[in-house]
């Protein structure tokens, strides 16, 4: 079987293409990316010597809208990687409603090995190397694994001094002080707990009887983690890339961001003494042990890949709400399916960021700021509406929640690739 994830990424729109009344047409258009850059980017040192780092940015599909897409810096970014996130955003955008198309970046780097200065020359040099493949009507990056607003604050400050103009609206998940929105931040974390919120009243259980172990402790997970601690969810497990920890009896989420916050690991946390007083009887596990917990829910926060053929049948929770973006493997999907696990997929669960990114750049557009509650109003309002189409067409045609939000994003973006003329147009 293939390893490549832009193949995985297909074999999904195969699936739902069944689903969907799409032309043939459309859906060629949509297994090639409309256009793929990679750059070298030279970085001077601090100790004085040359670096050179390879990045990438990809524009998937535009026929909904200018394309977007997070830029990551990881040592695993390659152009497969780049190419199936940008299809994901693609579906993402298109499942959520948004006018926008798919698209993705990165540089491949492990950013905790550079300094401050070094990490804003590099960021800096990624915009003068793809600024002809970006702009506010045409791709507008955001944040990703490992980058954050500050990052996108010196890229968007980049842009602006070769623009020779002020240009917020090309990046968003900026600071706040640079034009930045209300809620950005938490935003995935946040429209994730929105959805699972709502989707759980469907099951009968409520969040006191509900055990959830969430793997990744950064800007999502961590965010998911608390929002569900203050709903009263049991947290029993939680994991950042350096290890994790279970107690069976919940962990308090609060003094775990706290630690984290302090030590830098949730592992390293847990072995100080005075955690040890806070949370009884914790034990530490890998993140692969996590995974195979016996909990009602399942969240995988991290990275790609995580659930594979190899592990998905150790799989004990019944739910999984999937925050990272294509946590699970495409042959994976087939045995938790057997297993009749419910997997609420990432083209839905993890879309609040790219959401408030929407409204950070209509915001930027328009000069009009909304209040942090204004935003999550709307974030709720969108999340849930299209969450519940995604639940009534997964019902109605008795087919996986994943399918599901691909044929609803397929029937969306069909009707755009359709608008533009299709073979039974042009032959009769
Ligand atoms: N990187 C995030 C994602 O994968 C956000 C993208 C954006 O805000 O444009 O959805």
């Amino acid at each position: 079987m293939s390893t490549s994830l832009l193949s995985d990424a297909n074999r999904r729109l195969e699936r739902a293409l069944k689903y969907v009344k799409i032309s043939e047409d459309a859906s060629e258009r949509l297994k090639f990316p409309k256009a793929s850059l990679k750059v070298s980017i030279p970085v001077r040192m601090d100790n004085g010597s040359l670096r050179v780092f390879e990045g990438y940015r990809v524009r998937y599909d535009d026929t909904r809208g200018p394309t977007k897409g997070g830029i990551r810096f990881h040592p695993n970014v390659n152009m497969d990687e780049v190419q199936s996130l940008a299809f994901w955003m693609t579906f993402k955008c298109a499942a959520l409603n948004l006018p926008l198309g798919g698209g993705k970046g990165g540089i491949t780097l492990n950013p905790k090995e550079l300094s401050k200065f070094e990490l804003e020359r590099l960021s800096r040099g990624y915009i003068d190397a793809i600024a002809d493949f970006i702009g506010p009507d045409v791709d507008i990056p955001a944040p990703d694994v490992y980058t954050n607003p500050m990052i996108m604050g010196w890229m968007m400050d980049q842009y602006s001094i070769i623009r020779r103009q002020l240009c917020p609206a090309v990046i968003t998940g900026k600071p706040l002080s640079m034009g930045g929105s209300q809620g950005r931040d938490a935003a995935t974390g946040t429209g994730a707990f929105f959805v699972l919120a709502a989707m759980m009243q469907k099951f009968d259980k409520s969040p006191h009887e509900t055990t959830v172990a969430v793997q990744g402790f950064g800007n999502a997970g961590s965010v998911i983690a608390r929002l569900l601690f203050e709903a009263g969810y049991k947290i029993v497990a939680v994991s950042d890339s350096q290890g994790g920890v279970y107690c069976p009896d919940g962990l308090d989420i609060p003094s775990v961001q706290q630690f984290k916050n302090a030590a830098r690991s949730v592992k390293a946390v847990y072995c100080e003494g005075s955690v040890c007083s806070i949370v009884e009887n914790h034990q530490v596990l890998t993140n692969e042990e996590l995974l195979t917990l016996d909990v009602d829910i399942l969240i995988p926060a991290a990275l790609e890949n995580q659930i594979t053929a190899a592990n998905a049948a150790d799989v004990q929770a019944r739910y999984i709400f999937e925050v990272a973006n294509g946590p699970i493997s495409a042959d994976a999907d087939e045995i938790l399916e057997a297993k009749g696990i419910y997997v609420f997929p990432d083209i839905l669960v993890n879309a609040g960021g790219v959401t408030v990114s929407y409204f950070e750049w209509v915001q930027n557009r328009s000069g009009l700021y909304w209040t942090e509650e204004e935003v999550n109003q709307r974030l709720s309002r969108m999340m849930v509406t299209e969450a519940d189409k995604i639940w009534r067409i997964s019902q109605e045609l008795a087919i996986p929640l994943r399918t599901a939000a691909y044929v609803h994003a397929l029937d969306r973006l069909g009707d755009a690739l359709n608008a533009k003329g299709t073979r039974e147009y042009y032959v009769g």
